[in-house]
């Protein structure tokens, strides 16, 4: 569970009964609490990128969404569900390091109600065909979920909702108050999944594997439709053996009706330059000439593994994917 240093609340989120529970909440915490009436976010100290970086991480904002035009959410989903933003986690290659500024912090919207509404008339647009919301698409958002309740909130609307699914990813495990909600089987929960030498070498603040497998489990027994998404996988010595137990251990404790989506770590340019403000000493492996550069959708390019070791590592995936789950398992390995 987060617990932030300090506490931001846009004044617009006091009108709401949410914002005022999280108020006294943190006042009785004796959390540092800030105002914003313009709804911009200053007041987080630091000077160097780390310092701002750092500080950013433990800033929790309660605002207010204010625009209520849905992002598209493509291939995974149909659209986003702007229920918070921002992550706790400090993950060197994390992909929100490049979106969310130099002090990036977690933020909870409090109109959860207006946010669901807003999803209930996109999925009418839709309708006969059914409309995917993507809960995790800024953010991971189980860590806050204590303060939030906003995942809660849309797994019961979603629950009801006969054209509309819901999905989110965690690397996190605090699951305990979504295991009794009704479901009805229309939210996926998937877990963000590495070997624990990945983990503590550039997953700061986050669970080991055994403890995302055990809430995976819990999650499992209360009927939710899983998934495990292994990523960035990296291709190290041992490599195969570790991730190869990754997989056993799933098979062993939960079975085989999951899903699977792999990726292969990559890096664009500008998400290098942005780790080595943050992470000067980092060990990842980002070396340009040890990887093939692939042009992007958007006029940037990525580095991704040379093409004789990609297709090794797919073949290993897909073969020891199938054997142990089943082929139709497979989401994707790229
Ligand atoms: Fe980013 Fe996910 Fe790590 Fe959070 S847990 S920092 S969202 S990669």
């Amino acid at each position: 569970m987060f617990l932030p240093k300090r506490v931001i609340f846009e004044e617009s989120a006091l009108e709401y009964e949410k914002g005022r529970k999280l108020l006294e909440l943190f006042q009785n915490e004796k959390i540092e609490i800030k105002y914003s009436s313009s709804g911009r976010i200053t007041g987080i100290p630091g000077k160097s990128s780390q310092d701002m970086y750092g500080e950013g991480k433990n800033t929790l904002v309660i605002g207010v969404r204010k625009t209520l035009k849905f992002e598209s959410c493509k291939p995974s989903a149909h659209y986003q569900l702007p229920l918070v933003s921002g992550c706790m986690g400090m993950c060197e290659y994390c992909y929100l390091n490049t979106q969310m500024g130099k002090r990036p912090y977690t933020k909870i919207h409090v109109n959860i109600e207006e946010i669901l509404e807003k999803a209930k008339e996109y999925i009418i647009e839709r309708t006969p065909q059914t409309t995917i919301f993507e809960g995790a698409a800024t953010s991971d958002p189980i860590p806050i979920e204590p303060y939030s309740g906003a995942l809660k909130s849309a797994i019961e609307f979603f629950g009801n909702e006969e054209n509309g699914l819901f999905r989110f990813v965690t690397k996190f495990t605090e699951v305990d108050s979504l295991l009794d909600l009704e479901h009805n089987g229309r939210t996926t929960i998937r877990f963000s999944i590495n070997t624990n030498k990945i983990i503590s070498s550039y997953e700061h603040r986050t669970p080991t594997f055994e403890q995302r497998l055990h809430a995976a489990i819990k999650t499992s027994k209360s009927g939710y439709p899983l998934g495990f998404i292994i990523a960035p996988v990296f291709l190290y010595e041992n490599w195969e053996s570790e991730y190869l137990s990754l997989l056993e251990a799933i098979r062993n404790n939960i079975g085989t009706n999951v899903m699977f989506e792999v990726i292969s770590h990559r890096f664009t340019k500008r998400a290098k330059e942005n780790i080595l403000s943050v992470f000067p000493k980092t060990s990842l492996p980002m070396e340009e000439e040890l990887r093939k550069f692939k042009f992007g959708q958007f006029g940037y390019g990525k580095y991704i593994y040379k093409d004789e070791e990609l297709n090794y590592y797919k073949n290993f995936f897909k073969e020891h994917i199938s054997n142990l789950f089943g082929a139709e398992s497979i989401n994707y390995i790229i």
